[in-house]
């Protein structure tokens, strides 16, 4: 279970979550939708602490923590419990596919190299990149190398998974395997939160669409209920822009 609650931040003088507040279930799928510079990035930057917030509460599994007062150690329980998908993989350029999965284990979960190595290889194995443990990143490709982005987040058997625009950095080409590895992520019932323009995926994958405008949720809902009966006249417009 995933709890949020009065998430606020403000960068400078601009309030950029404005008082969010988000119940997910486990093994829920929520995809977040909205305009440019909604606050969907910093939303998700926040339950990790990649971005600090300002207030609100966060509880992730067993874990609570209050924002404004978090400290070193529950900073670092939220991102043991959390697997964060970049929109530009953020891949570390001079380690190997494997490598890169083994870091936060190493570091983050602090396990010992050889059972980070094996697991590694495992991820490795379900993405489909078995042959690419030993490759810089500079030797895939895009898809490739996002897949790995996946798999790093994968191995860390996070309570909840988050993705930033997965597919947005990708050439066409490369979109549809990075897809179908999150719908096979979907199949082991991980908690997923997604950031997503790509709207046909949104509708095949979401239990449930949030729809943000100006840092606030505005409008929530099933697939159907978003893309087949918006109600805000900014939803509307939104969707009549995107699709
Ligand atoms: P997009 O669809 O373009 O990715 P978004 O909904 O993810 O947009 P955010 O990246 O969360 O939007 O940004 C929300 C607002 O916060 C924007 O106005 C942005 O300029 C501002 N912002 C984000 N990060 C910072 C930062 N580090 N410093 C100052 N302002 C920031
Ligand atoms: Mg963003």
């Amino acid at each position: 279970m995933i709890s949020i609650t009065g998430l606020t931040k403000t960068f400078g003088a601009t309030p950029v979550l404005d008082q969010i507040d988000l119940d997910i279930a486990e093994g829920e799928r929520v995809v977040i939708i909205g305009p440019s510079g909604t606050g969907k990035s910093t939303l998700l930057r926040c339950l990790n602490f990649l971005d600090r917030p300002d207030a609100g509460k966060i509880t992730i599994g067993d874990l609570t923590v209050d924002a404004a007062r978090a400290r070193k150690a529950e900073i670092l329980g939220l991102r043991r419990r959390t697997g964060f998908v970049f929109q530009n993989y953020a891949l570390f350029a001079n380690k190997t596919a494997q490598e890169n999965i083994m870091e936060a284990l190493v570091t983050v979960q602090r396990l010992p190299k050889a059972e980070a190595a094996a697991r590694a290889q495992a991820v490795l194995a379900e993405t489909g990149l078995a042959d690419k443990a030993n490759s810089y990143p500079a030797a895939l490709s895009g898809g490739q190398q996002q897949r790995v982005g996946i798999g790093r987040a994968m191995a860390l058997n996070a309570e909840l998974m988050l993705f930033d625009e997965p597919t947005s950095a990708l050439d066409p080409e490369w979109v549809g395997e990075v897809l179908d590895l999150m719908r096979r992520v979907a199949e082991q019932k991980q908690t997923m939160l997604i950031v997503t323009h790509e709207m046909q995926f949104a509708r095949e994958i979401a239990d449930r669409i949030l729809f943000m405008h100006s840092g606030k949720i505005v409008e929530q809902g099933t697939p159907a209920e978003i893309f087949d009966a918006p109600q805000d006249p900014r939803l509307k417009r939104f969707l009549a822009r995107v699709s």
